[in-house]
């Protein structure tokens, strides 16, 4: 069998008849092919659908998910919970790998060098135990060498996760903006979604530099209210806050360079007032309509806001970029307490969702004045 001379439909075929055995090395002559035929989304569609065959993602993990809206007056916005089932699994099976494990296996005090083995990212996972049908398209991306793969369980299909290719910490700086613009450059139909580089304030894995895409994702911050007179001209473009229940700013504009560099100095300006806690969670789509354009919205975040206290027999884990963003992924309730647990989900849904989200959202210092300042200073970098 020779892709040679066949048209992007005839590849794309053939890519879907490869078996689950097919060495990663396949897989990425292939993918390339494609990409060079129909460009990068062309070749994440395979990935996906090639996925799904194998089994490595499934349809099953993919629908057993409630999806709840809740319409907000007070906002103008439809907040969202997604109780995912599948995802719920997933945890429990890590909660009993810890348990069953004996104490001497856990990393000790510095644990670079065991995380490092236990890497969930590094490409080294392809094809190990659990992961066997797991594959993997790397490429350039501004410069440095990212692979793109899919995320087991999933939040909506197309869920994928580009990677470092090196074994890097995050750090959220212009450089991840630059990196952020460069991958939806050459996949303009997705969401770029950027956690945070610091532990319990919207951060996932903290060991390895990663990003997700998720394909016609649009979560409800895109669509907040900005506050009246709290916005800022710069070139081609606004930044604005945003009437929302976490501190954030969305920039939007027909270029992407001056937006780039306002939101660059907003972010270093924000970080530089409590060193090493203060970050951010990034959202990043092109804008809605025939217009060429960008909306970038940079969240807030610092790990002393978390999830009250109350909320957290509804979610223990940290709250990560799509929450911030406006959609609540909660674990399906247990225990004798479930009962109610899903009436106050299916019927004060509304509150739940703004109430995870302002808690996880730090105070501006300075209240508006502080905000005017970044706004200012946002503005005068753009
Ligand atoms: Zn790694």
């Amino acid at each position: 069998m020779t892709a040679g001379g066949r048209g992007l439909q005839g590849r794309r075929e053939a890519f879907l008849a490869l078996p689950p055995e097919t060495a990663q090395a396949v897989i990425q002559e292939r993918l390339e092919e494609i990409r060079a035929a129909g460009g990068l989304e062309e070749a994440l569609d395979c990935l996906h659908r090639w996925e799904l065959e194998t089994g490595y993602i499934t349809r099953e993990k993919l629908e057993d998910v409630e999806r709840l809206a809740f319409p907000d007056k007070q906002t103008g916005l439809t907040f969202r919970i997604q109780v995912n089932h599948a995802r719920t699994r997933y945890s429990d099976a890590q909660e009993r790998e810890r348990r069953d494990s004996p104490p001497q296996a856990e990393p000790a005090r510095g644990p670079e060098p065991a995380a490092r083995q236990l890497c969930l990212l590094c490409k080294d996972n392809i094809g190990r135990p659990g992961k066997e049908s797991l594959r993997v398209f790397e490429l350039e991306v501004g410069g440095r060498r990212f692979f793109f793969q899919l995320t087991p369980f999933p939040l909506y299909p197309y869920h994928f996760v580009p990677v470092l290719r090196e074994h890097a910490p995050p750090a959220l700086n212009a450089r991840s903006l630059a990196d952020m613009f460069s991958l939806l450059e050459l996949a303009p139909g997705y969401t770029v979604l950027s956690n945070s580089d610091v532990q319990w304030a919207g951060a996932s894995i903290l060991s390895h530099l990663h990003f997700q895409m998720l394909r016609g994702l649009r979560l409800p911050v895109l669509e907040a209210r900005p506050v009246p007179e709290a916005g800022r001209r710069i070139p081609g473009g606004r930044v604005e806050f945003l009437d929302y229940p976490m501190t954030a700013f969305r920039f939007t504009g027909a270029e992407a360079e001056p937006l780039r560099a306002a939101a660059g100095a907003l972010l270093e300006k924000w970080k530089s007032l409590d060193p090493g806690r203060n970050t951010v969670n990034l959202n990043l789509v092109r804008g809605p309509g025939p217009e060429p354009g960008f909306q970038l919205v940079v969240l807030l975040r610092n790990p002393d806001y978390r999830t009250p206290e109350a909320l957290r027999r509804f979610k223990s884990e940290g709250v990560g970029v799509v929450e911030a963003s406006g959609e609540a992924i909660l674990p399906v309730p247990r225990g004798p307490e479930a009962p109610g647990m899903w009436r106050v989900i299916r019927e004060q849904g509304l509150g739940l969702v703004k109430d995870l989200i302002a808690g996880n959202s730090p105070p501006m210092p300075g209240g508006l004045a502080g905000v005017t300042e970044l706004l200012e200073h946002a503005a005068a970098a753009g």
